[in-house]
């Protein structure tokens, strides 16, 4: 199959191979060596002004990137969706004023593509019900925002590129899939939670905000998500796989009409263990490098807070590689905590420690999640309790 040539208009080129993990040859310039070392341009290298970047996919992180480094770059976006066909999983949920002021920079108002503004979230865990007051969390049309953000921008719709050689003449080719479809594989650490969702419509919805489920053994949890006109996102992820039955029974007990399924893995892996973040031309951003933290249904915001550090240092992608791993160091002391959760072996002093590290991350920062943490009404279901305790108690003698 032919390789994407830069300078044909044409679109629609699907190139599939095994990747190529280029390693920088020295017929490679200057800056794509210093790239592929991950420390970017030291010691007076000058550098081409401005830089010919491809970013492959235009999902949030993509979108964010081509828009901005647009300013000072010359940038193409790389999306396989044909324009009219584009599209992204779902409506998402998350914090508006965190969102915003990404949106702002890139001249869009996120106001325009918000659906439902939450003032309540119900988390349900084991036989407990906890009631929190929101503070900015929404449900937004993504598709909308990233369309918002490619408007004038330059976008190959069609193109799939899966080896950055298919991309001559780049000086960065910036993996933005989620995947690392161009970076290299990560070793070991690796740890993804699969997950479902639908769209469901309601004549009479079940819920009028959101609520979260946690599922058994804390590997997931399942979600409901308004989507402001009757309409509702359903789904759940769960390390343990027992995110399909736990969807099941939510549509056994409420209804709806659903739509397709839709769903993919999430990359619970933090950004220590996803390195190299660079290799080759090629860097990547925000779930690619493990910039999430899906446990907290937090995908967006850390992805667009991991892309506008890129766009900062794009000249200096050692500097980027140290600031990604200073910014998402409390996503280590996550995956920490949760691992040994998710292979049942729990040291409670340790479990104990962590848990009180995390929770002290979240109440530090509450305006940035959009969700307060002082509960506004709690009820105990007594059997479901007792039930938890007792598997509970089985997980702690195994
Ligand atoms: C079901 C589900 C629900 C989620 N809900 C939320 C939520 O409510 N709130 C939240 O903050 N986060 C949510 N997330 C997580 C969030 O989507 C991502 O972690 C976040 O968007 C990361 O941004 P990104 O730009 O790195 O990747 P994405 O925004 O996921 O963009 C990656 C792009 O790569 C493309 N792509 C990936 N693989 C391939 C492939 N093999 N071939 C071609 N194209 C490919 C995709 O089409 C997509 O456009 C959810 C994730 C899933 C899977």
């Amino acid at each position: 199959m032919e390789a994407y040539d830069p300078e044909s208009d044409d679109v629609g080129i699907v190139v599939k191979r095994e990747p190529n993990y280029a390693q920088p040859s020295e017929s490679d310039s200057l800056l794509t060596r210093a790239f592929a070392h991950g420390e970017g341009i030291t010691n007076g290298v000058d550098a081409p002004t401005p830089l010919k970047i491809a970013v492959v996919v235009t999902g949030i992180a993509g979108s964010y990137l081509v828009n901005q480094l647009g300013w000072d770059h010359e940038v193409t976006g790389f999306e396989r969706h044909q324009r009219k066909k584009f599209a992204s999983m779902c409506p998402w949920a998350t914090n508006k004023h965190a969102v915003a002021k990404f949106a702002q920079r890139c001249d869009v108002d996120l106001e325009d593509r918000i659906l439902h503004e939450g003032r309540r979230m119900v988390t349900s865990v084991g036989g407990l019900e906890v009631e929190s007051r929101l503070r900015g969390f929404v449900t937004f049309d993504k598709n909308g925002l990233t369309r918002d953000m490619l408007r004038g921008q330059k976008v190959r719709y069609g193109s799939w590129i899966s080896d950055e050689s298919d991309l001559k003449g780049y000086d960065l080719v910036v993996d933005a899939t989620s995947l690392r479809v161009l970076l290299p594989k990560i070793e070991s650490h690796e740890l993804w939670m699969p997950s479902v969702q639908y769209l469901v419509e309601y004549e009479r919805p079940p819920f009028d905000d959101f609520r979260v489920q946690v599922l058994d053994g804390l590997g997931g949890y399942l979600w409901y998500f308004p989507l402001g006109d009757g309409s509702a996102s359903v789904g759940a992820g769960d390390v343990n796989k027992g995110h399909v039955k736990a969807i099941e029974a939510f549509f056994r007990l409420h209804g709806g009409k659903r739509g397709r399924p839709d769903g993919r893995a999430v990359r619970l892996c933090p950004p220590r263990y996803c390195q190299p973040f660079a290799s080759g031309r090629v860097v990547g951003v925000g779930e690619s490098i493990g910039a999430v933290f899906a446990l907290l249904a937090d995908g967006v915001v850390p992805a667009l807070e991991c892309s506008e550090l890129l766009v900062e240092n794009v000249r200096d992608l050692g500097g980027y590689r140290r600031k990604v791993l200073k910014k998402f160091a409390f996503y280590e002391t996550a995956y920490d905590f949760f691992l040994p959760v998710f292979q049942g072996r729990i040291g409670l002093v340790e479990q104990a420690s962590l848990s009180q590290s995390i929770l002290s991350h979240v109440l530090a920062d509450q305006s940035r999640y959009g969700v307060e943490l002082q509960p506004t009404r709690m009820t105990i279901e007594p059997f479901e309790l007792i039930k938890q305790a007792l598997s509970f108690a089985k997980m702690l003698r195994t």
